[in-house]
């Protein structure tokens, strides 16, 4: 079996550092991919640390995962050599079921993520994008639209889709007010979707210093979230609010601004419970949701979006031996506003 060099975390408590890894050989409906980047995704930062009790280690993290095809399948008919191609959180699911059905991959009880899932092919754990190449079924492939700078279009795998997929569900569009919460890796996407989507956006952050960027990346107004006086303005006008913070947050406070029939959805996942009061939900009549990155269809439209409109991610490429560095900056909401792995620095 071919083999990749990866960086992974061995443990809860220690620096990911270089291990080799095998990867399959393609099977008919495979594709092998030459990895040459990978978004920092917070999940990862999240799993490598076992912060939500679920990791099996060693873990290699990385779910936005761009690169070429090297080699394909016998039956493959979506990719042919040289082409470029992404994949996301997942790498195949049972395909059957009424989610698989309705194209929600994401919500199949059979759902392989990309990293930390049951791999029926090695037996073992699935391996992610912090590595030198991937197999995916081509199913669980995606096309890459050829006018994206691929460095910064690697993000959207997880990113891009985990934002569009609530805006495009809850029908997020002109004549409504909607909030981004956080200005990180999705944070940037969602004002960026909200804004092309044409909703008067509007970005809760907790660092002032962001505020230029989020009008620059598209942003109509900036609140400062700890600013109580900022928050009171706005009390009661939101038809809907994108969560995506990573940290514990007061919810009660953003919640405070919906209006009548508002949602706030939750995309974040601090490692914490947080608590709500039954009054932030009935005072007046409010929705509570969340959304998980988007299914495999939903996940090219994104692409496609982003093609046509000419949206990527706005990044700050590392080499695989600054991750570590890279994942204390993002505990300090210190990106700008993804970190992407130039793989190049993992082959040599
Ligand atoms: P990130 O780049 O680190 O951004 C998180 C942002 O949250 C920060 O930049 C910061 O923005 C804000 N923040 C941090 N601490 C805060 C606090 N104490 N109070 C309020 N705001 C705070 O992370 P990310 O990669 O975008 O991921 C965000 C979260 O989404 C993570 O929990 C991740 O696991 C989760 N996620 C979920 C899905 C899904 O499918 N549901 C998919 C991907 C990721 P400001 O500086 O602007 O305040
Ligand atoms: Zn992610
Ligand atoms: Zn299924």
């Amino acid at each position: 079996m071919p083999t990749a060099n990866a960086f992974a975390a061995q443990s809860a408590t220690s620096p990911l550092g270089p291990m080799s890894i095998q990867r399959r050989e393609p099977t008919a409906t495979d594709v092998v991919i030459d990895i040459l980047y990978c978004g920092v995704c917070h999940s990862d930062l999240h799993f490598a640390r076992n912060e939500w009790g679920m990791t099996q280690y060693p873990v290699v993290p990385g779910h936005e995962i761009l690169g070429r095809v090297v080699k394909v399948g016998s039956k493959v008919t979506k990719f042919k050599v040289g082409d470029l191609a992404a994949v996301g959180c997942m790498v195949d699911s049972c395909r059957s079921c009424a989610n698989c059905k309705q194209g929600l991959e994401q919500f199949c009880a059979g759902c392989v993520f990309s990293y930390n899932g049951p791999d029926k092919h090695s037996g073992g754990m699935t391996f992610g994008g912090y590595s030198t190449s991937v197999v995916c079924d081509e199913s669980f492939t995606l096309k890459v639209p050829a006018n994206l700078d691929p460095a910064k279009a690697a993000p959207l795998l997880c990113a891009g889709v985990t934002t569009y997929s609530p805006l495009r569900h809850w029908k997020v569009g002109k004549g409504q007010k909607v909030g981004i919460v956080g200005l990180g890796g999705l944070g940037h996407m969602g004002v960026k979707f909200a804004h092309a989507m044409g909703a008067h956006t509007v970005l809760f952050t907790t660092s002032p210093g962001k505020a230029a960027d989020a009008k620059r990346l598209g942003a109509d107004e900036v609140i400062i979230s700890k600013d109580e006086n900022q928050m009171k303005q706005h009390a009661g006008s939101f038809d809907f609010i994108l969560d995506t913070v990573s940290a514990d947050h007061d919810l009660n406070a953003y919640l405070a601004t919906l209006k009548l029939d508002g949602t706030m959805c939750m995309v974040g996942v601090p490692p914490n419970p947080q608590p709500v009061h039954a009054f932030s939900l009935i005072m007046p009549r409010k929705n509570l949701a969340g959304s998980l990155i988007g299914g495999i269809a939903e996940t090219q439209e994104m692409m496609d979006f982003c093609g046509k409109h000419n949206i990527a991610c706005d990044i700050e490429l590392i080499k695989m031996q600054q991750i570590n560095e890279a994942y204390e900056r993002m505990l300090k909401s210190d990106v700008k506003y993804r970190f992407v792995i130039d793989i190049a620095s993992l082959k040599s």
